[in-house]
């Protein structure tokens, strides 16, 4: 048996504009309206169950603004990050 993938899901919270796409569009609903405004003032989206996360960038290729990096990330446990200006948070499970 193969050992499950897993992939980092990184989120540069500051050109967020809290559209929705990426969260209407994620098939196993890994992506959430996040509790913490950015610069511009919209609660960026967090890569809340960054573990049922399958890897097939729709949120990134639909994402206006670049926001979503999705990367294979050698094994083991999925994780999202969230980039800010001076701090990173950190999602797991
Ligand atoms: S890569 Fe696919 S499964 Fe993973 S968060 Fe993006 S849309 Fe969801
Ligand atoms: S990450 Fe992109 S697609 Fe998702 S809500 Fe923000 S701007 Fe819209």
């Amino acid at each position: 048996m193969s050992a499950k993938k897993a992939y980092e899901i990184a989120v540069l919270a500051n050109r967020c504009k809290e559209c929705g796409l990426c969260i209407s569009i994620c098939p196993t609903k890994v992506l959430a309206v996040g509790s913490k405004p950015n610069l511009k003032g919209f609660y960026a989206t967090v890569p809340k169950y960054p573990d049922k996360c399958i890897g097939c960038k729709l949120c990134e290729y639909i994402c206006p603004d670049y926001v979503l990096i999705v990367k294979e990330d050698g094994g083991g446990k999925s994780i999202g990050r969230v980039i800010w200006n001076d701090e990173v948070d950190v999602y797991e499970g």
